[in-house]
């Protein structure tokens, strides 16, 4: 049993391995309904980032196994069953598909927690059972996809027609392998959208064995396809295929811009991206302390950090300032880090050892460039990436730890005067994914609401998600919006019909 009486001092921690419930069953490709080796016969290694030992080896697809995949979606599209299908026949597949999800949680949050070091509590209790309902959501929109009349003048009248958008690519990263693969899939399935997934190379697990529930549900071969690989050489193929109609894209900025460029280079596809962030959570002087704190332990070391809306700058109003740390540093003690199957373990390993490097380089810049450690700050294991939920003070707006995206336990705590001042301090960044406000005044909450340039704001809460709330983001934490109905126009084009219209009777 690993040591789970403190919040991760490397002294006292020794974190023998729990036994995960379920074994890994799908390392290959699926593509056109069938698991196969990639063409070039490679495979590359997945790792269990609470030992950072290889747990299995996966077929690493390349352009080859790209363009078998796109053609499989291809003729699915343009010949296959499912575009053609009634909506409500669609929906009765992917209730079966999430019904199947429901079957194998524990299997499928497995997966999750091998791959990625989540926790296995919030995987089989959140994570899963949310994504068979995501398909569910869709599921419910599949029939209800219509258009509109247009009474254009005495003498044309026109339709509109909502038709699928065609073969999708749809590229996914590995912080929230499931539920990122079903806020693509499910829509575009909605849709009538054929598909092919670039899951990250990181966490291929669990994806591929969706593949395996979508084809035992009876979607069609060629609707769902699933290449495993990495970003230059599989993502990239993927988003300059000529014959891929649309990308939707999670991930870094970084990447985003490469996936837009790659889209105008080509056949200028359509492309929508969720990127990254560095979200502000504005406390103000009359908030209630225990609860701000608590939610700003929760904004960033939710999911051990890794999370595009992780609240990482903390903004407070100097009044509370100083009884906020106190609250907040002994709060941080029940961020319990500790093997992500064991259910009382709050903070499970970064994903992979180039992640926990990188969080712990931020740590050494943030300390280099005068920002004050308040607690953390170190590995919490001699083995596995486990890394110490960390706190520093003292942050000013242009450090590195204020502006850039850690994505890991790293909260950087700051200061603020006055409202305006809260307000510029959360603005100034160039992301605009998330934000969250602790107040008790309703007038503050308006304002700041409306003054913040974030895709969510958050009052008195924090990552509080929903299928049907709409999730995207502003500014260069990109465009399009992955949940609610929203998501669904993403995968479908209008086409006007127009037609002349003699003697009506009125106009
Ligand atoms: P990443 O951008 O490195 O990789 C994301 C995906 O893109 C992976 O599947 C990767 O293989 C692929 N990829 C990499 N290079 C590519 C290329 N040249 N062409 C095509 N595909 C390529 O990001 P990551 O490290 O996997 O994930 C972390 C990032 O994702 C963070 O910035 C985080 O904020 C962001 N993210 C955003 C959201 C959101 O909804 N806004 C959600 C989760 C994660």
């Amino acid at each position: 049993m690993a040591n789970h009486g403190s919040n991760g001092s490397s002294d006292d921690l020794t974190f023998p391995l729990e036994i995960p419930p379920a074994k890994i069953r799908f390392t290959k490709l699926f593509i056109g309904g069938e698991f196969v080796d990639s063409v070039s016969g490679k495979t590359f290694e997945t790792i269990d980032p609470r030992t950072g030992e290889t747990i299995a080896r996966v077929s690493e697809g390349d352009k080859e196994d790209i363009d078998l995949a796109v053609g499989a979606a291809r003729r699915a599209f343009d010949h296959g069953p499912w575009p053609r299908l009634p909506g409500a026949a669609r929906a009765k597949i992917m209730h079966k598909f999430a019904d199947l999800i429901d079957q194998h949680i524990e299997e499928l949050a497995t997966l999750d927690t091998l791959n990625a070091g989540k926790l296995f509590s919030w995987g089989k209790a959140v994570d899963i059972p949310s994504v068979a309902n995501t398909l569910r959501y869709f599921a419910g929109a599949a029939d209800k996809i219509h258009g509109q009349v247009l009474k254009m003048s005495r003498e044309l009248h026109a339709y509109t027609l909502l038709e699928p958008i065609g073969v999708v690519g749809l590229i996914i990263p590995w912080n929230f392998p499931s539920t990122m693969f079903f806020v693509k899939v499910s829509p575009a399935l909605a849709a009538g959208c054929t598909m092919v997934v670039k899951p990250a190379e990181q966490t291929p697990l669990s994806a591929l064995f969706y593949a395996h529930l979508a084809k035992e549900a009876g979607i069609p071969d060629g609707v769902i396809n699933v290449v495993s690989g990495y970003g230059p050489t599989a993502g990239a193929a993927l988003t300059s295929h000529m014959n891929v109609d649309k990308v939707s894209f999670t991930g870094s900025t970084e990447v985003g811009r490469k996936v837009m460029q790659a889209a105008a280079a080509s056949n200028l596809k359509t492309v929508s991206l969720e990127l990254g962030g560095k979200s502000p959570l504005l406390i103000f002087d009359d908030a209630d302390i225990d609860q701000a704190a608590d939610l700003a332990l929760l904004g960033v070391m939710h999911n051990k950090g890794e999370v595009c809306v992780a609240g990482s700058r903390v903004l407070v109003q100097e009044a509370i300032y100083d009884e906020f740390v106190k609250t907040l540093v002994e709060k941080a003690k029940e961020w319990v880090v500790g093997d992500p199957f064991h259910p009382n373990s709050r903070v499970g390993p970064q994903v992979n050892k180039t992640q926990f490097e990188r969080v712990l380089s931020y740590i050494e810049h943030g300390k280099r460039e005068g920002a004050t450690l308040l607690t953390g700050g170190k590995p919490a294991a001699e083995t596995g990436f486990y890394i110490q939920p960390t706190v520093f003070t003292d942050v000013k707006e242009d450090m590195m730890i204020s502006r850039d995206e850690i994505f890991g336990p790293v909260m950087a705590l700051m200061k603020f005067k006055t409202i305006e001042e809260g307000i510029k301090y959360a603005n100034n960044t160039k992301y605009g994914l998330a934000s969250g406000i602790v107040t008790k005044s309703l007038d503050i909450a308006n304002t700041v609401s409306r003054s913040i340039k974030a895709g969510v704001v958050w009052i008195n809460c924090y990552h509080g998600f929903d299928i049907d709330c709409p999730f995207g983001g502003y500014k260069m934490s990109g465009f399009g919006k992955d949940f609610g109905m929203e998501a669904l126009h993403k995968y479908l084009q209008t086409k006007a019909v127009v037609t002349p219209i003699y003697n009506s009777p009125w106009l």
